[in-house]
């Protein structure tokens, strides 16, 4: 993966654990880990991002569903564990008719029961979601509730951004937020703001970098390729520039081939100045 994203003039990339839809991870290849570590601290890669399978469901009605959630969360840390410094990205989950407090609740409950075993080399985090179905993080204030109720449920081993143990982010999702309601084309400072007063933009980690088939506010999740979508290529220029974005890493999920994603990053090079 790594060698495939320099061959593209990447400097991050973001991988799935396991099959995106579930299943068993394939064992861990201590050979094949250090000669990652070696080759990414050559080559200048930033920090990889995990994705959780899309099946991950902490927030599910069935037990069963939850148990496979927490079950899933807590190997991939401790897999995790061998390439120190990455982060883990996962979607809360949907409530399927729960509603969103009971998501939440259902949510903060795995998280403090997997964060309270150790800390963690890996930063998770929680990713901004666009409100389709049932999801919960479909605006600021659920990524916020379910930090707030994580951290209550932890205790006195809270745990904080200064303590260099696990940490709780936030990966913004543009399409996502997009679609969710939030206008980054035309307000960012305004978004970025309401981001800064509901969570804090110190607990944002990571860009999920897409355009957006839809209209705003949709709540529907299609991703498009940088500048053939909704929001644009002025707007989305504009994120890659912002002062407050500039220096986080971006991953990119847009539907395209290997030739597709160097030619994103070599647009998104040209837009970015200075
Ligand atoms: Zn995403």
């Amino acid at each position: 993966m790594a060698q495939t994203a320099v061959s593209i003039g990447a400097n991050v990339f973001q991988f799935f654990t396991r099959n995106p839809r579930g299943g068993a991870a394939k064992p861990i290849d201590k050979a094949d880990v250090a000669a990652f570590l070696d080759y990414a601290a050559a080559n200048g890669i930033g920090p990889i991002l995990a994705h959780a399978p899309y099946t991950l469901n902490a927030a599910g009605a069935e037990p069963r569903v939850r148990e496979f959630a927490e079950e899933v969360m807590a190997d991939d840390l401790e897999r995790l564990e061998h390439t120190p410094g990455a982060m883990y990205n996962f979607h809360p989950g949907s409530h399927v008719g729960q509603g969103a407090e009971e998501g939440i609740n259902l949510i903060s409950g795995m998280l403090s029961r997997i964060l309270s075993k150790k800390p963690y080399k890996t930063t998770v985090l929680l990713e901004t979601m666009s409100g389709k179905g049932s999801e919960v993080g479909r605006d600021f204030a659920e990524i916020r509730a379910i930090i707030d109720a994580t951290e209550s449920k932890l205790g006195n081993q809270a745990i904080k951004q200064s303590d260099n143990q696990t940490i709780l982010g936030v990966c913004l999702d543009t399409c996502h937020v997009w679609d969710g309601g939030y206008d980054i084309a035309d307000d960012l400072d305004g978004v970025l703001a309401e981001f800064d007063r509901a969570v804090g933009l110190g607990r944002l980690k990571a860009i999920h970098f897409n355009d957006s088939m839809n209209a705003l506010g949709a709540h529907k999740d299609r991703h498009e390729r940088i500048g053939k979508g909704r929001i644009g290529l002025d707007a989305l220029a504009r994120v890659v520039n912002h002062p407050k974005l500039r220096d986080l890493p971006f991953y990119l999920e847009t539907p395209c081939d290997l030739q597709g994603y160097r030619d994103e990053i070599a647009l998104i090079k040209k837009l970015r100045k200075g």
